[in-house]
Order: C-alpha cells, then sequence, then structure tokens
C-alpha cells in the first residue's frame, strides 16, 4: 500500500477530495490515504489555517493529493500553497493542458505541458513598502549604484533568479520531457531586457539542454510565446517558464483546453509532491454539489503516473475522457448552455467516471 495524504482544503474543496479519491479508489491503486484538513474552516475550529498533523502527514508520506484552499485578502494568513511549497522545497510546477474531445474550446489537440519555476523570482516575496525605513534605505543605496534614479515614493518587489534555481528545474523540464517521449523543450524568458536575470535563465538552458542530445530545444521570448500559443499552439510540446510568466501563461493554456474546471497540477520537490487542481476554492459555490470535479481528478491521474501506478493513471484518464466526449453525465460548466438542466452534480459526474472504470 502506498500511504497519501488527501488535503480536504475549505470552499469547494471537500467535495472535489472525495469525489476524486473515490474516482482514484475505483481504479484499485493499492493507496491507504491520510485524509486531514487545512484552509479556512479548520482555522475557525483550530486557529490555524495548516494544523501540524497536516504538514507533518504530507511530510511523512511526501505524496499529497490536496483540494484547494482559500487564501483570505488583505488578512491575517499567508497563501498555504505557497507555505507547502516552501516548507517542502517543490520547485517544479507542472501544469499539463490537453484537449479532449467534447470540451467547449476554439482549439482542438492542444497537448503541452508547462513546467514553472516555483520558488524564485518576483513570487520570492522580497518586497519593500513604499515610505518605509528600510525600503528609503535600499533606495538610496541604489541611486547610489545605478545609473537610473528610483524616486522615493516607489514600492520595491526583487526578482532572484539563480544558477542553481534555474539549473534544477530546467534539468527537471529535460527529465520530464525524456519520462514522457515528449521532442521539444522551450525555455521562456525576457533576456533581451533583463539580462542579469532572464538572461541568466536563457544561458543556464542552453548549457542544460547540451546534456539532452535527443530532445531539440529552442527559446521565446515571453510576449511572443503568448501569441505563438494562440496562434500555433501545435508547434510547442514542454515549455519550462520562471515563476511569473509561468504563473501567467498557465492560465492561458488553461484557456485554450476548455478553462480551469479542465486544468491539473502538480508541485514537485526531489522528495515531496502535491498535486492540486489549477483553480481556487470557488467559495460561491461551496456545498451545492455543482462545480466540475475534472482538474482534480486529472491530478489524481498524474499523481498514479508519478507514482508509476501507470495502468490505473490510463484506466482513469480514459474514463473521464470517455464521460466528457458523451457529455451527458458532465457538470453545469461543460454544457453547451451553462443552465442546461441536464447538468449533473460534482457526485454524479464522479459516479460516472468510476462506472467507465469499473467497466475496463
Ligand atoms: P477560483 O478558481 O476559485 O474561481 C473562479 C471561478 O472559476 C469560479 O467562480 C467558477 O466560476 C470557476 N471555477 C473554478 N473552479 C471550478 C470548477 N471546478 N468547476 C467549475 N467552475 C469552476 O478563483 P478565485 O475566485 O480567484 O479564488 C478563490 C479562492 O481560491 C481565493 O482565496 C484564492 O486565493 C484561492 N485559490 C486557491 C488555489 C489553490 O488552492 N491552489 C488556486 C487558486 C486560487
Amino acid at each position: 500500500m502506498t500511504d497519501v495524504s488527501l488535503i480536504t482544503g475549505d470552499g469547494i474543496g471537500p467535495e472535489l477530495a472525495e469525489a476524486a479519491r473515490r474516482c482514484i479508489d475505483a481504479t484499485n491503486p493499492q493507496i491507504k490515504w491520510d485524509i486531514v484538513e487545512a484552509g479556512i474552516d479548520v482555522m475557525e475550529k483550530t486557529g490555524t489555517p495548516i494544523p501540524d498533523e497536516t504538514m507533518e502527514s504530507v511530510k511523512r508520506n511526501k505524496i499529497a493529493l490536496k483540494a484547494p484552499i482559500t487564501t483570505p485578502v488583505g488578512t491575517g494568513f499567508r497563501s498555504i500553497n505557497v507555505h507547502l511549497r516552501q516548507q517542502l522545497d517543490l520547485y517544479a510546477c507542472l501544469r499539463p493542458c490537453k484537449s479532449y474531445k467534447g470540451v467547449r474550446s476554439k482549439y482542438s489537440d492542444i497537448d503541452l505541458i508547462l513546467v514553472r519555476e516555483n520558488t524564485e523570482d518576483l513570487y520570492a516575496g522580497i518586497e519593500f513598502e513604499k515610505g518605509k525605513d528600510d525600503t528609503l534605505e535600499l533606495i538610496n543605496w541604489l541611486n547610489a549604484h545605478s545609473q537610473r534614479k528610483i524616486g522615493p515614493n516607489a514600492g520595491i518587489s526583487i526578482k532572484p533568479i539563480s544558477v542553481e534555481g534555474t539549473t534544477r528545474i530546467v534539468k527537471f523540464a529535460f527529465d520530464y520531457a525524456k519520462k514522457l517521449g515528449r521532442k521539444k523543450v522551450t525555455s521562456v524568458h525576457k533576456a533581451n531586457i533583463m539580462k542579469y536575470t532572464d538572461g541568466l535563465w536563457l544561458e543556464i538552458s542552453r548549457q542544460v539542454a547540451k546534456d539532452y542530445p535527443d530532445i531539440e530545444f529552442e527559446d521565446r521570448i515571453v510576449d511572443n510565446m503568448c501569441m505563438q500559443l494562440i496562434q500555433k499552439p501545435e508547434l510547442y510540446d514542454v515549455i519550462v517558464l520562471p515563476n511569473l510568466y509561468g504563473d501567467i501563461l498557465s492560465d492561458l493554456c488553461a484557456g485554450l483546453v476548455g478553462g480551469l474546471g479542465m486544468a491539473p497540477g502538480a508541485n514537485i520537490g526531489d522528495t515531496s509532491a502535491v498535486f492540486e487542481a489549477t483553480h481556487g476554492s470557488a467559495p460561491k459555490y461551496k456545498g451545492l454539489n455543482k462545480v466540475n470535479p475534472v482538474a482534480l481528478i486529472l491530478s489524481g491521474v498524474l499523481m498514479l503516473r508519478h507514482l508509476d501506478k501507470t495502468e490505473e493513471a490510463d484506466k482513469l484518464e480514459r474514463a473521464v475522457a470517455e464521460v466528457i466526449a458523451e457529455g451527458k453525465d458532465v457538470t453545469y460548466d461543460m454544457k453547451p448552455d451553462r443552465n442546461d438542466p441536464t447538468a449533473v452534480g460534482t457526485s454524479q459526474m464522479a459516479d460516472a467516471i468510476i462506472e467507465k472504470v469499473k467497466s475496463y
């Protein structure tokens, strides 16, 4: 048996966690679930959004399936998602974007894998607030050492990109491409403007690429990449990006394949991995048994593949694809008319997927 932590989250999290767990279990994957909580609901009960036992469970099992968690705007606690990534050094964010027949989208035949660096860049959280003493001190130092001057009313966010951070993520992208038999890796940057951060990223990307002669390598400037993905997404395969561009292009690519309800993800480090949907906790749908469980179920497929449970992963992905293609037992967002009264609920869509799995 493989021990896996199931973090039930908040908002729509618990109902999605339950649907995904049932679908994964239908493949008989020999998984023992350790069901733990995180988010605003458990915060109200225990005073902390991420109890010690949740963190200990993930650290012990090293594999978690995580339902969405709310990050309240402007109040005390920081994002638990960011906390988990930092605590477990989950440096690679994997976002496959694949077209499934029957999904409403302007595109078909998309099969992209985005690999986003998760720990550095403008997301590192190194920020200096306008008007604070530290900020003014930093501005004075910068003004003394740079041709360009910054006024005293500026806030500052720092963008670190390191040799080590870039090497491991680009290596991860190539290794993943190799494992899946993919043909090409594209490294995305803005090296023409940010020479010492994105320029370094590009230089390291080129160096790492030399160790993988069987996989094609190319680079693209991020603005051009956005246009290319809209116009010719079929030209791309595995795409590796620094944190901020990765965040933005992940949503762009989710849009190509039918939106957030269809976008799975994983955060992977050298020792641990947390699998989660790209979408958030959609609080307005909480408890309504309404939202689409597919993104979290497909995150479960990624998890099964990570655990080398390939047969189980294939079965589950096939079942999801067939239920979507038939278009009958699907949630409101997958119907041509979102008010279609024949749309089913979260748990009924999961039931239809389970029935397929059991029929194979
Ligand atoms: P959201 O993804 O929760 O919801 C935006 C809209 O997308 C929803 O109103 C809904 O219309 C649609 N949607 C989302 N998931 C869906 C699904 N499974 N099926 C059908 N429709 C779906 O984004 P938000 O409203 O910006 O964020 C809500 C909260 O979630 C915030 O607190 C945010 O910080 C948090 N969040 C968490 C994660 C995470 O846990 N990894 C990721 C993103 C956002």
